[in-house]
């Protein structure tokens, strides 16, 4: 246990320092992840209730949420249906009348009351003859009780665990608050404005308002802090990039890719011009180039990437290409060797592990002699594409100019910082196809610049999108008969979230394989999913690719960046198990010739909301509002990939509701380090 005398700070002290916190409430505490007396502050209430104005029994209205409080005359249990059913009746009054509470089917609540108990309680009155209220809230008024923290106010309600009375974390919060008063450290205090609230002025009003929007204002100043601390860290990295990189010249000459784009079967589009642009200004500029190019799904991303590179390689630089998958790796290899052998310039692909010196070499020595049958221009760089094999202490490049990471949301920051750190300070561009609504992308990728592909090539045709459920699949089978006979190739998708990648689900995917195959016949059907070994899902994406197989079947290893345009049907199994997002991108595997393009998710699944969620994909292939909506029903976590995406936890701050909180943090940290560094040089 800790010196109380040598901590710092009140806060770092185990919560059992305060009063009347015994060895079991610090056990309960310690469940809720509360140990010190600022885990226990930081602990926010989930509602308050205004204990200031609280009805009259006589007073409560059908249908309305109130509090009131009354005395217990009487508390009974009834059982039916052998005992499987019960309910427990509790009547309490006032002077104004009498109020039944009721909690059906946990007859333990008879023993919580007694007759002549005070309580309090809130909840939605029911029936009104006689006047009830169904589960309601309640909490036992004891007699020595301070009444100016449970009663007489607003008062806090926590999240509580099992046996952990709602008055003993209050009564401790209260404590707490008096134990840390004069001494809750504010650092930010100084960098913010006037009109802020110290941060244990924030934390009183948080827990215990004295007017209502009091509890408001705590918590604004509070995820103001958790804002800042963010920003704060994305504007240091920036402000640290400028001051120690230096100028790293790869806007190149145009000598490599004006044949590249001379051979390209298609015009670049207006948008992919612009972005190219900006890309160049950036590689010429004073600091490396940080920029994140979102497009949507099949928007090309991948030629801008193309003649990113071949700027630093007329420049002659290396190019680091770094992509989520051994398949999009694969497939990025085979785009880039066709447009840039012709060249002379060599390219190698490297996905699995490098563990020993001697395959380090192999891929230096690849790329030494050019790895393609023609002569190497020795002036010009060499690209290196892999996938997270590539952030491997083993493996190292010289002369990195820029670094290319496809499908950016499936990588965490770490991750990229640490394929950064194979060269001094090279230009990064990250590409994405997962549009970041604004308060996201500031949070995330608030250090980097963005570019926006905002066209698709034009001649694509429609893609449309049905809902399905588990019973049309016959006819579904009959519609990829019909589309294969007029030549065109299919995706199934099958999933099972928690068996992808497991023996089991290999096994339910190549079962599903065999039912497929008599289907489907005499067309052939491949299968692809995550446990092959690499060799063996290049030979089948090969062979999709090439129309020797029509009908590939594949677990969500698909979702990113194939493209494959000849595929204009995508049937989705199991759809409902799948995030909107990631649905888009499986649904962008398909779109990407001059055919139009249907997807079918077929869910299995009954509940209105689960289809209400799948009909946003029928009625928008929009991926901006596709990830909004995705943002509402799932949160954060589900649209950027798990905690990889390096994004903190935030306790107060909201993404969706606090983007003028978010907006201002960002400008309060640019003028704090700008202020900061004006100060130092
Ligand atoms: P994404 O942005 O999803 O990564 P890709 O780079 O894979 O998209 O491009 C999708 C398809 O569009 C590819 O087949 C690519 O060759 C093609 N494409 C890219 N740019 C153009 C263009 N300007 N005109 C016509 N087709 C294009
Ligand atoms: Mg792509």
């Amino acid at each position: 246990m800790p010196d109380p005398a040598a901590s710092s700070s009140p806060l770092d002290l185990p919560v059992a320092t305060i009063w009347g916190v015994g060895p079991e409430r610090t056990f309960q505490l310690g469940r809720l992840d509360i140990h010190t007396i600022g885990d226990l502050l930081l602990h926010g209430p989930r509602r308050h209730e205004d204990r200031r104005h609280s009805k009259k029994i006589a007073e409560l209205e059908p249908g309305e949420a109130a509090t009131t409080r009354g005395k217990v005359v009487a508390a009974g249990l009834k059982r039916w249906a052998k005992s499987s059913r019960s309910v427990v009746e509790v009547i309490v009054e006032d002077d104004s009348g009498r109020l039944y509470l009721r909690w059906w089917n946990l007859p333990f609540m008879e023993k919580v009351f007694a007759p002549g108990d005070e309580l309090f309680i809130y909840g939605k009155v029911g029936a009104k003859k006689p006047k009830s209220i169904d589960h309601p809230e309640t909490e036992v008024i004891e007699a020595g009780d301070e009444l100016f923290i449970h009663i007489n106010r607003i008062t806090p309600i926590y999240p509580l665990t099992e046996g952990l009375p709602q008055r003993s974390v209050r009564s401790a919060m209260w404590r707490a608050l008096e134990f840390v008063h004069g001494k809750v450290p504010d650092e930010k205090r100084a960098i913010l404005g006037g009109s802020w609230c110290d941060r244990e002025t924030a934390l009183r009003k948080l827990h215990f308002p004295e007017v209502p929007g009091d509890d408001e204002e705590g918590r604004r100043r509070l995820a103001m802090d958790e804002f800042l601390d963010l920003q704060l860290q994305i504007q240091r990295r920036r402000l640290k990039l400028e001051q120690n990189s230096q100028p790293l010249p790869c806007a190149g000459d145009n000598s490599l890719i004006r044949p590249y784009l001379a051979r390209l079967k298609f015009q670049l589009t207006g948008a992919q011009t612009r972005v190219l642009r900006e890309i160049r200004t950036d590689l010429g500029g004073k600091v490396p180039m940080r920029r994140l190019l979102q497009g949507d799904v099949g928007s090309g991303k991948t030629v801008v990437a193309a003649c990113a590179a071949l700027m630093a390689i007329e420049s002659g630089y290396n190019v680091l290409l770094m992509a989520p998958t051994e398949i999009l790796a694969e497939q990025h290899a085979r785009t880039f060797r066709n447009g840039f052998e012709p060249l002379g310039i060599p390219v190698s692909l490297q996905t699995g592990s490098i563990k020993t010196a001697a395959d380090a070499q192999r891929v230096m020595g690849e790329l030494a002699f050019g790895g393609g049958s023609k002569p190497r221009n020795k002036a010009h760089g060499a690209v290196v594409i892999g996938t997270h094999a590539l952030v491997q202490e083993g493996f190292g490049m010289e002369k990195i100019g820029l670094v290319i990471i496809d499908e950016q949301h499936k990588f965490g920051v770490a991750q990229r910082e640490a394929l950064l750190r194979k060269g001094r300070y090279p230009h990064l561009l990250v590409m994405t196809a997962t549009p970041i609504p604004r308060t996201l992308g500031l949070t995330l990728y608030g250090d980097l610049d963005v570019s926006v592909l905002d066209e698709l090539p034009a001649g694509r045709g429609r893609i449309r999108t049905f809902v399905r459920d588990g019973k049309s699949l016959p006819k579904v089978w009959e519609f990829i008969r019909q589309k294969l006979k007029e030549g065109r190739q299919a995706y199934i998708v099958y999933s099972r979230l928690e068996e992808e990648d497991t023996a089991a689900g290999v096994k339910a995917v190549a079962k599903e394989a065999e039912k497929l195959e008599p289907i489907l016949s005499p067309w052939r059907v491949g299968m692809v999913h995550g446990r092959m070994k690499s060799e063996e899902k290049d030979a089948v994406m090969e062979a999709f690719r090439e129309n020797r197989i029509q009908v590939l079947l594949a677990t969500s290893v698909i979702e990113v960046g194939v493209d494959v345009p000849n595929s204009t049907v995508m049937v989705i199994e199991n759809a409902e198990q799948f995030g909107l997002a990631q649905l888009h991108q499986l649904r962008g595997r398909i779109g990407r010739g001059g055919h139009d393009s249907f997807c079918i998710l077929v869910a299995n699944s009954k509940t209105a909301e689960s289809l209400q969620r799948l009909k946003i994909m029928e009625s928008t292939t929009d991926g901006f509002r596709i990830a909004e909506e995705d943002l509402m029903l799932r949160g954060p976590g589900d649209l950027i990939g798990q905690q990889q995406s390096g994004l903190p936890k935030l306790r107060f701050g909201d993404l969706l509701m606090d983007r003028v909180l978010l907006e201002e943090a960002r400008r309060i940290a640019s003028d704090h380090l700008r202020n900061e560094s004006g100060r130092t040089t």
